[in-house]
């Protein structure tokens, strides 16, 4: 990394690496500065459907970051940039705060929070997860807590003890982007998770690569041996909805049914009773 090579070794890299990394280090600088008041950042909601009856299961948080120069900046760009700088846990422990804080006042549906490896090893993050939700009266239940397959394989002794504690007290425990850490499969650990989040390469791939259309069949069957349930994420075709509904893959979630959104017209979406994503292909025919 940047930080290893040492302050004196930038110039070696040339003048486009010198200028890579000083955006990193202003980036670096202004997340620390935005998270004083947590003014730029903004918690979106993407909701996770029932394959089954096409109703909405859980809705996953997503945060966002509004820059003053730079604009929207992704997280797939500034997470692992905070997980570096040490401000994982600040940043975490907020969108953690508001989507229990936002879940709490939705009649049905759980909220899904990606939290990173750095917090999941921390003595006591499971004794945090459940001072947030005694402070915001979300059931331990509704909770459903995110970790990447890498993160899982490579720190799984380090957050094992946080992840018991967690379950125990009724917390869900998805493995996201699964698929991508290629190794799990033989050691999936399956008594620690309760669900599975095939990666959106693997869904892309439908109707275009065989060998995807296999591995996911191979993770939905597997899952449903072991008792674990499937979610397919970066569903954006009516064919991927089609083929994922068919082979028996429990939720789905993407573009095609929807974006991530606003808390407020989450609510709206909720509090219509009995809503259904459109063009549900599951058997039910078509609902509003
Ligand atoms: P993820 O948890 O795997 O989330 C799925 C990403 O795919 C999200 O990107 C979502 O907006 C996007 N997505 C959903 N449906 C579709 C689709 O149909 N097509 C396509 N092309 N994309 C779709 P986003 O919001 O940019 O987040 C990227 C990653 O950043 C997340 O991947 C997650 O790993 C991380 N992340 C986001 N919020 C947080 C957070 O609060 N904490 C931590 N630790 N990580 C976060
Ligand atoms: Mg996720
Ligand atoms: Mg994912
Ligand atoms: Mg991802």
């Amino acid at each position: 990394s940047a930080k290893a090579s040492g302050r004196g070794c930038y110039s070696i890299f040339g003048p486009h690496m010198d200028a890579l990394v000083r955006e990193r280090a202003e980036i670096e600088r202004d997340l620390r500065d935005a998270l004083s008041d947590y003014s730029q950042f903004e918690v979106l909601y993407q909701p996770k459907y029932f394959a089954a009856t096409g109703a909405i299961g859980s809705v996953e948080a997503l945060v966002r970051w509004h820059h003053p120069t730079r604009g929207l900046i992704s997280p797939a760009y500034f997470i692992p940039i905070a997980e570096e700088a040490g401000l994982i846990r600040e940043l975490g422990r907020f969108v953690l705060k508001e989507a229990c804080r936002a879940a709490a006042a939705w009649p049905i549906a759980n909220v899904a929070v990606n939290i990173s490896a750095v917090q999941l090893r921390d003595e006591g993050f499971a004794m945090e997860v459940m001072a947030v939700l005694a402070a915001t009266g979300l059931a331990p239940q509704k909770l459903e807590i995110e970790v990447t397959e890498t993160a899982w394989m490579d720190s799984f002794d380090s957050c094992v003890a946080n992840i018991r504690a967690l379950r125990a007290a009724g917390i869900c425990i998805a493995l996201d982007d699964f698929g991508t850490g290629f190794s799990t499969f033989g050691r999936l650990h399956e008594t620690e998770v309760d669900h599975i989040k095939i990666d959106k390469m693997f869904v892309e791939g439908l109707g275009k690569n065989r060998g995807d259309e296999a591995i996911i069949q191979a993770i939905v069957e597997l899952a449903r041996a072991k008792g674990l349930k499937t979610t397919a994420e970066g569903v954006e075709t009516e064919e991927q909805n089609a083929f994922l509904t068919q082979i028996g893959c429990d939720e789905l979630q993407g573009f095609l049914f929807a974006k991530p959104m606003r808390r407020a017209d989450v609510a709206d979406l909720l509090s219509k009773t009995g809503w259904k994503r459109k063009a549900f292909v599951g058997g039910l025919g078509r609902s509003a």
